[in-house]
């Protein structure tokens, strides 16, 4: 008798597994989605008015240091080479952001070399922090006061609505400081965007007779799950329990969408640092496939606010209050004998595409 398996939600996570569970031969798979199309947050789709193809819910771009995890997803798409080279303006300057060696000369106006460079920044450092209990602290202990309010104070407070000091040092971590001209956004070995967007890998992954999907259907307390062995659920974990224990924290991010002719901002992201500018930055999609062209240009400016009931949960806060949420709710994931919780919603965890894909890999081993 095969195995019945039920996957609630169909992004990474989720269909990673349909995937390798389906290829095993020994299960039937039923994957739902609550959306009208597949991919989760990592969904892509042809812009109609400009032909753009657009990262309907923020841009993506697959970065990886996992080799295993780059070859499986290189064999559902052909992934074209893409370095993501990340602008940031402030006060009126344009900057190249993660600082490197360009932004730190471009600052301070010197032509500093890299033994030179790293030399100065280490005398601005703030060297009474010796343990960084905090993002702010992380900042001043590694690049000092001034390149801290320049480049990341202002932005942190919109992207995150609270001062830098409330939030994880582990959040500055994500960014590297370089003290030579290297100006890609991430250092990841493996680095690309698929040549016909996210979505076809979606789509080339669940193509299984052992896979069905159905869209539009929200899993929720009331769902029928009598006839699956096992429950494989991609969804928020505080929704699981509706909300027992309250929501947990998380910033969800708005667009404003603009269409212009020609190129409207010269590079696929430009960061905006200055407080007083109400947006985090700027996306323009067609310069995520320059192997194509394109006469219209469309771009969104990006806005971060608190979620409400209604939005869509992006980044997880992971304010103390929320861990001791998170907590509870673990426990009552361990009680579940038929569940298993994966993916970035389900464990409440900022995870990269990398790392739900590792996740869902090992995971398949097991059953
Ligand atoms: P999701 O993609 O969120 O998929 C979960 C799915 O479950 C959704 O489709 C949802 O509709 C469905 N679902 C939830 N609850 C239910 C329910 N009750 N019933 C039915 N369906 C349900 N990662 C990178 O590697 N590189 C990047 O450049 C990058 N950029 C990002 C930019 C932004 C703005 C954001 C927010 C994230 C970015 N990420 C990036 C992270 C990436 O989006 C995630 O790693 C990935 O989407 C996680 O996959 P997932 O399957 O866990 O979750
Ligand atoms: N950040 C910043 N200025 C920038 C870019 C990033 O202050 O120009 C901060 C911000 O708090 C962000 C964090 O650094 O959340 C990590 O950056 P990353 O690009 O990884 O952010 P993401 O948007 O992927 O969360």
């Amino acid at each position: 008798m095969k195995k019945k398996y039920l996957i609630v939600g169909a992004g990474f996570a989720g269909a990673v597994l349909a995937e390798r569970l389906a290829r095993k031969g020994n299960s039937m798979i039923t994957i739902i989605d609550e959306r009208e199309h597949l991919g989760g947050n990592s969904y892509t789709e042809t812009d109609e008015e400009t032909g753009v193809t657009v990262h309907k819910y923020g841009p993506h771009i697959f970065n990886t240091n996992n080799k295993a995890v780059w070859d499986y997803v290189c064999s559902f798409c052909e992934m074209m080479y893409y370095r993501n080279r990340v602008k940031i303006v402030y006060k009126g300057n344009v900057y190249s952001m993660p600082i490197n060696l360009h932004t730190i000369n471009q600052f301070f106006g010197k032509a500093l070399n890299p033994k030179e460079a790293r030399l100065f920044i280490d005398g601005l450092a703030d060297k009474t922090i010796t343990n960084p209990a905090n993002f702010e602290e992380q900042a001043l202990s590694f690049i000092g006061e001034d390149l801290y309010r320049a480049f990341f104070y202002g932005y942190t407070k919109k992207q995150w609505g609270c001062e830098p000091t409330e939030l994880a040092a582990s959040i500055l971590k994500r960014l590297p400081v370089r003290f030579n001209y290297d100006d890609n956004y991430y250092g990841s070995i493996y680095q690309g965007i698929p040549r016909d967007g996210f979505t076809a890998i979606f789509e080339k992954m669940l193509d299984h007779p052992a896979i069905e999907v159905r869209l539009n259907e929200r899993f929720d307390a009331g769902y029928d799950t009598k006839e699956y062995d096992h429950i494989f659920y991609t969804g928020a974990i505080d929704a699981f329990f509706n909300y027992k224990y309250g929501r947990l924290g998380y910033r969800t991010v708005y667009f404003e969408r603009g269409v212009d002719e020609g190129d409207y901002q010269g590079n696929p992201v430009i960061n905006y640092a200055d407080e007083a500018i109400p947006y985090t930055r700027v996306h323009e999609h067609k310069h995520f496939t320059p192997w194509e062209n394109f006469d219209k240009t469309v771009y969104f400016k990006e806005y971060s606010k608190e979620t409400t009931p209604d939005d869509i949960p992006y980044y997880p806060k992971r304010l103390a209050e929320d861990m001791g949420k998170l907590e509870k709710y673990q426990q009552k994931v361990a009680k579940l004998s038929n569940y298993t919780f994966l993916g970035r919603l389900a464990t409440y965890q900022y995870m990269n595409m990398d790392h739900v894909i590792e996740e869902a890999l090992k995971l398949s081993e097991r059953f």
